[in-house]
């Protein structure tokens, strides 16, 4: 590793002024889980860190337009145990258990997990799923973009220089919507996925179209990848297990598996397509079984 300058800031505006004076010298630090290990390894060597740690803007778990807000800061498992969380959006709690282990979870932050960009990560494809939107902060302003479009290669996003991810704002669900999130894993426990597949749906009042869907897959592209052909098969539909069934084969189109130890790019691609028929399955399940 080499020799850096660590900075803790007290407050958002500091940190800002920090990534402004050091520019490209300068790296922002939330857990370290993957950051430190990048040091490590060399692949990032930075001059100057700067720590979110004592950041009180960036932390918290909270009900903001009905929906619920984390900070940037809020770790894994804060989210994973929240009440908020809990009685808001139940699938975001599943979606962050899964991550790792508890030791990982306690450390890594919801800020981490996304600006890392790494296409196996598990949040990416349940925020997407929930419509997540994310705000990014600068010292010229504040902007919020939904959670896909911050995705844009291996391991890069759409952040500008001096920008900090600040908070991920997630809707609450509307009546009649079913979610579901499977993470396919088969190795260890603590393993990065295979695949990663979650959906939401929700129908009609009368439950018998699908008025939204949105789907998010990991572990199949360089990105996270929204699997907007899959939901235009079933977006105005009335979403019957063949029309299910045609849409998840529609992902194959929009997934470019990397071969790695966990599988060939063939196999990924398969097992993207299966994954896919069983969070739209479970999630219209879950959809005709909501009030
Ligand atoms: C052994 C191991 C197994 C793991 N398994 C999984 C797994 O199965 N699934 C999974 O999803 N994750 C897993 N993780 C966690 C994941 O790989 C990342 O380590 C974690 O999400 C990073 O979060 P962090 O807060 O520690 O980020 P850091 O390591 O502190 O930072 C990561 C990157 O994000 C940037 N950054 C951090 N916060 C912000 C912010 N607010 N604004 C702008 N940029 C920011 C940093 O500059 C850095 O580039 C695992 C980690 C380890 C070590």
């Amino acid at each position: 590793m080499n020799a850096f300058q660590y900075h803790a800031p007290g407050t958002l505006d500091e940190a800002l002024s920090l990534l402004d004076r050091h520019g490209e010298d300068a790296t922002l630090i939330a857990g370290g889980t993957a950051l430190v290990l990048f040091m490590k390894q060399r692949l990032v060597q930075p001059e100057h860190l700067v720590s979110l740690q004592r950041v009180p803007e960036l932390g918290g778990i909270s009900l903001s337009n009905g929906g619920v807000r984390l900070g940037a800061m809020a770790t894994h498992r804060a989210v994973e145990t929240s009440p908020v969380v809990a009685s808001t959006v139940p699938l975001l709690a599943e979606t962050y258990g899964h991550v790792a282990t508890a030791r990982i979870r306690n450390v890594a932050t919801v800020g981490g997990g996304l600006v890392h960009a790494d296409p196996n990560l598990d949040p990416p494809p349940g925020l997407i799923a929930l419509g997540a939107r994310v705000t990014l902060v600068s010292s010229s302003g504040e902007r919020t973009v939904p959670v896909e479009e911050l995705f844009v290669d291996y391991y890069e996003t759409s952040l500008m220089p001096g920008e900090v991810v600040t908070r991920v704002d997630l809707p609450r669900p509307e009546p009649k919507t079913g979610g579901a999130f499977i993470k396919f894993l088969p190795r260890t426990a603590d393993d990065y996925a295979t695949v990663l597949a979650s959906a939401t749906m929700t129908l009609s009042e009368d439950g018998t179209v699908c008025r939204e869907v949105r789907i998010g897959l990991g572990s199949v592209s360089v990105t996270p990848v929204r699997a907007t052909g899959a939901e235009e098969v079933l977006r105005g539909q009335a979403p019957s297990s063949e029309l299910i069934r045609r849409a998840a084969e529609a992902v194959e189109a929009q997934i470019e598996p990397l071969d790695d130890f966990r599988g060939s790019a063939g196999y990924k691609t398969r097992m993207a397509v299966v994954f896919t028929r069983r969070v739209l399955e479970r999630a219209l399940a879950g959809a005709r079984g909501a009030g």
